[in-house]
């Protein structure tokens, strides 16, 4: 197995990352480094392990084998000469709250206002003060231009206002970096671009990124790296351009064909 150290300058790597279901192996053997201040987007068809790499990437799953290090520091998993031994619980909090994460369902509390949702994370995460909490949840819904929301209920919300409310709760604890998955891909077309600004302004001010998305457009103009999964590998990596570039792999293009 892999455990070559991270690279320097990567925000997230992943080594040898294996993850099975049972006798199903969704994920054989990830490599991947996720540059700081940089936007990665992983791409694939459905079920070629997206998903499940970036829950591992969070350790919202456990990977099987291999290892992921975020700023350096082993989530999860620290792999000795006496095999792998799991971190205390401390310490895997200490790493993971350094990592923010955004759904394709926005996972909004329905009895709590815009304002609400965002201030309970910094309530129970930051164990902040009420008026504290409320003062830099109201910051935060102004980064995703939803001050004038704050008021709202998510069902007062569209869709694409709610997954921005989601978007600032996540910002509201001020990650290192930030996970997406499918952001958009519950939002009817005319709502998707207001998130995608969100994301694009997100990027344009350094946040380190991935991103799983549908929107070839969003990861080929706003991705400084792409990687394209297939089989729970990673088939291609490079920049837009050199993954997307002509002629192009035949798996992707068979994806492409699907999907645009
Ligand atoms: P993607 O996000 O690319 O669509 P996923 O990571 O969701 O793919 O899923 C990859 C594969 O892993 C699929 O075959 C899926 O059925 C399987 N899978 C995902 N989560 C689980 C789970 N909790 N238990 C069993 N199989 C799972
Ligand atoms: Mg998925």
């Amino acid at each position: 197995m892999t455990t070559a150290a991270a690279t320097v300058g990567a925000a997230l790597s992943v080594r040898g990352l294996v993850k099975r279901f049972g006798d199903h192996e969704v994920l054989s053997g990830i490599d991947l480094d996720v540059p700081a201040g940089a936007v990665t987007c992983l791409v694939g068809p459905s079920g070629s392990g997206k998903s499940t790499l970036l829950r591992c990437m969070a350790f919202l799953e456990e990977a099987s084998a291999g290892t992921v290090l975020v700023g350096g520091e082993p989530l999860g998993f620290v792999d000795t000469p006496e095999g792998r031994r799991r971190l205390p619980a401390a310490r895997i909090r200490a790493v993971r709250s350094g990592i923010g994460m955004v759904f394709q369902q926005f996972n909004l509390w329905p009895h709590m206002t815009a304002l609400g949702n965002v201030a309970a994370a910094l309530r129970v995460v930051r164990r902040l003060e009420r008026a504290e909490a409320e003062a830099r949840a109201m910051a935060q819904l102004r980064t995703v231009g939803l001050e004038g929301r704050a008021g709202h209920y998510p069902s007062q919300l569209s869709g694409g206002q709610q997954q921005r409310v989601a978007i600032a709760r996540a910002l509201a604890l001020e990650p290192r970096l930030m996970l997406f998955d499918e952001p958009t891909s519950s939002l009817d077309p005319e709502l998707t671009g207001e998130v995608l600004n969100v994301m694009r302004r997100l990027a344009a001010d350094g946040m380190t990124m991935v991103v799983v998305s549908h929107e070839i457009g969003f990861a080929a103009s706003v991705g400084q790296q792409v990687a394209f999964l297939d089989g729970g590998r990673i088939l291609l990596r490079g920049t837009p351009q050199e993954v997307f570039r002509k002629p192009r792999h035949p798996r992707l293009d068979q994806f492409l064909d699907t999907y645009l």
